[in-house]
């Protein structure tokens, strides 16, 4: 008789949590997947997926103003909220039931309810005990929200996903990924937005010059970004509306405010304590390049080990613990180049090391090559917006060390040059490749001129 109920036991059926026990399982191993809510986590429930159909809800706006330059009459579209959110819901109501499949099919179980630690080899769901070799703890993570007067008032993505209508106007807090996405959202789709961030840039940690250029084509679209400021209450008023009040006395009144400061990890009442996994002071799960914690039978990945949370890693992570655990191939993430975007409008897609931690990286030895340009279909639109590229190359070797877009299509076009970087592409590798005309992506490989700062020239 076995020793144990389960080989594994995977706590939370979100990206990490589902791509591992798919992998262990088919290599044989027992696995159980314990979800207290829907099957698909974040990414595919309130996260990546509805919000990325919700980008394409909103950028029809520009297809519709861009249509007039190319000969089109267009009537005044209208755009119906319900009509899109109900649209939403079914396509994730089919993902859900293909996850519910995938698991199946690889022979998971499926044990609905909540799992709580008991000890390093048992997890209790509903009153019941069950026992597993090795226990992965995958329960993501949820927004987290300062704690300022009136921030009951407030919604999160999760609630953003799912109004019952359009905001006339809103008020977003913060300057991240979530922030920027949402304030292209609800501008796209006709609400007046404003942005507060209490730095000066958006989007820290992104290279300087995407930052800035960022804010200006959001600026652009509509985007009132209110720049190091701070919200010190939010009050409910009279109109069934809020008014915002920040540290540099404005009173900004908005039907809704909705709060992207961050996200933290879901680690509470899982029992992590009482089994004796150590976690660090935000509650993430400390793990080390196996993703094993320091309970040798109990491992994490994804979001709750807040490493590098974005859904690919998490999915990488969870597989390289399956490979390791159940198909004797040890296998650790690389967390070297790892493209992300940002689905703002216009979007972002960037890999490698930026302008500035590439100096930091090699020194004062670091050429940058970038172009900023009206691209061919704002010719005929008339739309006022620029494309930015940009290339940060290790001057002494000729590794392309960065690479960074801000444009139409830049996700897309960025996730190829990935595997250039990943690759270690050299600025004359991308000088000799030939472009594709016309297109944006060809300034990748046709920008010859060392991009100077005005500022550097002054100084020689
Ligand atoms: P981020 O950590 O990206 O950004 C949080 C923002 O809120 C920052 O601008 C931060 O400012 C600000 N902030 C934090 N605390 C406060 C505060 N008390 N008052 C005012 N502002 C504050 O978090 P998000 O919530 O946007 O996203 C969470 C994570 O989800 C991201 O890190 C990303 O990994 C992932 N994600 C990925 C996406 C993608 O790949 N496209 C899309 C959405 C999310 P400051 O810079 O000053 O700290």
């Amino acid at each position: 008789m076995a020793r144990y109920d389960f080989d594994m036991i995977t706590i939370g059926a979100g990206s990490g949590g589902v791509a591992s026990s798919r992998r262990a399982g088919s290599y044989g191993a027992r696995v159980a997947i314990v979800e207290e809510s829907r099957i698909g986590g974040t990414c595919v429930l309130r996260g990546c997926v509805p919000k990325k159909l919700l980008v394409y809800g909103a950028q029809f706006a520009d297809a519709f103003a861009d249509a007039a330059g190319f000969g089109w009459t267009v009537a005044p579209p209208r755009f119906d909220w319900p009509t899109l959110i109900a649209a939403k819901d079914k396509e994730l109501d089919r993902l859900e039931q293909i996850y519910v499949n995938m698991l199946k099919n690889s022979g998971v179980e499926i044990i609905e309810g909540r799992g709580v630690l008991v000890d390093p080899h048992t997890v209790e769901i509903a009153g019941r005990r069950y026992t597993a070799e090795n226990i992965l703890v995958a329960t993501g993570g949820h927004p987290t929200v300062p704690n300022i007067p009136g921030i009951e008032h407030v919604i999160s993505s999760n609630e953003a996903l799912d109004l019952p209508e359009l905001p006339r106007r809103i008020v977003i807090v913060g300057g991240g990924y979530i922030a920027v996405e949402f304030a292209g959202i609800f501008r796209g789709l006709g609400s007046e937005v404003v942005e507060i961030i209490r730095r000066e840039e958006l989007l820290y940690g992104f290279d300087d010059d995407i930052r800035v250029a960022l804010a200006q084509e959001m600026r652009g679209r509509g985007v009132e970004i209110h720049t190091r400021t701070q919200v010190t209450r939010i009050e409910k008023d009279a109109r069934e509306g809020y008014t915002v009040f920040t540290g540099t006395g404005q009173e900004i009144s908005a039907d809704l405010v909705m709060y992207a400061t961050g996200r933290g990890p879901n680690t509470k009442g899982l029992g992590l304590d009482a089994v004796g996994v150590k976690t660090d002071d935000k509650g993430a799960v400390l793990v080390d390049e196996w993703s094993r914690s320091s309970v040798p039978s109990i491992y994490a990945v994804g979001d709750v080990t807040d490493r590098l949370n974005l859904t690919p890693v998490a999915i990488t992570e969870g597989r390289a613990l399956a490979e390791t655990l159940y198909n004797n191939n040890p296998m650790r993430m690389d967390r070297n180049d790892v493209p992300t975007a940002v689905f703002s409008q216009p979007p972002i897609g960037t890999v490698g090391l930026t302008e500035e931690q590439a100096l930091r990286v090699c020194g004062d030895g670091v050429d940058v090559y970038c172009a900023r340009f009206k691209p061919m279909k704002n010719t005929l639109s008339g739309r006022d917006e620029r494309t930015f590229v940009k290339l940060v190359v290790d001057g002494k070797s000729d590794r392309v060390l960065g690479c960074h877009m801000l444009g139409a299509d830049a996700p897309e076009i960025v996730q190829g040059l990935a595997i250039a970087i990943k690759s270690g592409a050299t600025k004359r590798m991308f000088d000799q490749t030939i472009g594709i005309h016309p297109s944006a992506a060809e300034e990748f490989v046709t920008m010859r001129e060392k991009f100077v700062r005005p500022q550097k020239l002054a100084a020689e």
